[in-house]
């Protein structure tokens, strides 16, 4: 648990990093740096989903449960809501697919 805790320290440390590139570029140019955009939306989604799973079972049933004033009521519906992150916006695999064939120049399958 202990390592999974540093995993996701580490990649929201990289995904700030990431959003802070992403402004930075669009104020230098004016332009939106459209493949780390998708990058990020990609790996942000599928963090908060890791991150969300991380607290339910650290809560264990009290991690799933709905009933109001529930302590860990958040990470029950962060669970939940982080499913519709990787498919609003563009799904998981639609945004591989573009950041491997407009992003990196990769053939389509
Ligand atoms: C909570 C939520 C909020 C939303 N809000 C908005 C909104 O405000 N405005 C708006 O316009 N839309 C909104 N949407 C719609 C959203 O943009 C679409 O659901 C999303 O783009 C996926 O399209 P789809 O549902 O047609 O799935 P489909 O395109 O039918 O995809 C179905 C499945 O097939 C996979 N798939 C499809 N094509 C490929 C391919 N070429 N290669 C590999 N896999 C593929 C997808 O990854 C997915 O798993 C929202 C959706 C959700 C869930």
């Amino acid at each position: 648990m202990r390592h999974r805790m540093a995993e996701h320290a580490i990649g929201v440390q990289l995904l700030r990093n990431m959003a802070y590139y992403i402004a930075s570029q669009q104020e230098k140019t004016g332009i939106a740096p459209t493949r780390e955009a998708q990058m990020a939306k990609l790996f942000g989604a599928e963090l908060q989903q890791r991150i969300a799973a991380t607290a339910v079972q650290i809560f264990g049933m009290e991690g799933q449960a709905a009933r109001p004033g529930a302590k860990a009521l958040r990470y029950q519906y962060l669970l939940l809501r982080s499913v519709a992150n990787t498919i609003e916006g563009g799904t998981s695999e639609i945004q591989r697919t573009v950041i491997a064939t407009r992003g990196l120049g990769l053939p389509r399958e």
